[in-house]
C-alpha cells in the first residue's frame, strides 16, 4: 500500500432516524475502538451557539429542521477530515443525502467501507425524543427532520445498499445491546472489507427494519 493510502481512515457512515442513538452509539464505540467521532450535527450547533459566520448562515436551516446547503455539510466535513489520525472514522449524520454520499466518494473514493442504519420504529424514537429537549427537538422541526429522512437519507441508504455497503442494525433495543451488535459488526466488517453485508449473514436488501 502507498504511504497516502495507508494513512486514509476507513470511514464507517451511520444514519438513523432523529433519536435512532447515532450519537450515543458513536460516542461509545468511539471510547472502546480506535476509532474518531465526528458529529456534523453537533459540530452545526457549535457554530450555530457561538454565532460563527457560518453559524449564522446555517441557523436558519437547523432551526427549521432542514438539511443545510451540501456545500456547507461538505466543507466541514473535508476540514474535519483533515485534521483525522484515527484509522477508523464514525461520521454521525453524514453523509445524509445522495448528492452528499457522491461526493464524499469522488473526494475519498473507496473510503467507505460501511453504512450502519440504526433502526428503529417511529413509537420508539418518539418516546425517546420527549425525555432530550435539544433545542431543535420542537415538534414542527422535528417533523421536518422526520421528513428529511424519508425524502434525503432513505435514497441514500438505497444507493449504499445497491454497493453492498448497507448494513441495518435493529436499534429498538437497550443501547448497550446495540453497541455490542455494532462493534461486533465493525470487528467483521474489517476482516471482509468487500462484502460487508454478506459477510454478516445480513444483507439489507428487503429488510423490514429498513422499510418501516
Ligand atoms: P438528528 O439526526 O437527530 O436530526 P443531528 O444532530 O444529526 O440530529 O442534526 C441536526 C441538524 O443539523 C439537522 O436537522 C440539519 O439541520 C443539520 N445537519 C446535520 N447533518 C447534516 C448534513 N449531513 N447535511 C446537512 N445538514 C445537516
Amino acid at each position: 500500500m502507498s504511504p497516502v493510502a495507508s494513512e486514509r481512515p476507513s470511514l464507517i457512515v451511520v444514519a438513523g432516524r432523529p433519536g435512532a442513538g447515532k450519537g450515543t452509539q458513536c460516542a461509545r464505540i468511539a471510547a472502546e475502538v480506535s476509532a474518531a467521532h465526528l458529529s456534523l450535527g453537533d459540530a452545526l450547533r457549535q457554530h450555530v451557539a457561538r454565532g460563527t459566520p457560518l453559524g449564522l448562515e446555517v441557523r436558519p436551516f437547523v432551526d427549521a429542521g432542514r438539511l443545510v446547503p451540501d456545500r456547507f455539510a461538505l466543507d466541514l466535513i473535508d476540514a474535519q477530515l483533515e485534521r483525522e489520525r484515527a484509522p477508523m472514522v464514525l461520521l454521525d449524520g453524514f453523509p445524509r443525502n445522495l448528492a452528499q454520499a457522491e461526493a464524499l466518494e469522488c473526494r475519498q473514493p473507496g473510503a467507505v467501507s460501511l453504512a450502519v442504519l440504526l433502526a428503529v420504529p417511529l413509537t420508539t424514537v418518539a418516546e425517546r425524543l420527549r425525555s432530550r429537549g435539544r433545542p431543535d427537538d420542537g415538534e414542527p422541526t422535528l417533523r421536518e427532520r422526520f421528513a428529511s429522512f424519508e425524502h434525503d437519507t432513505k435514497p441514500m441508504l438505497t444507493w449504499y445498499e445497491r454497493r453492498g455497503s448497507l448494513v441495518v442494525i435493529d436499534a429498538d433495543q437497550p443501547h448497550g445491546d446495540v453497541t455490542v451488535a455494532v462493534k461486533a459488526l465493525l470487528a467483521r466488517s474489517h476482516t471482509n472489507h468487500r462484502h460487508p453485508a454478506t459477510a454478516l449473514g445480513r444483507p439489507a436488501a428487503g429488510s423490514s427494519l429498513f422499510s418501516r
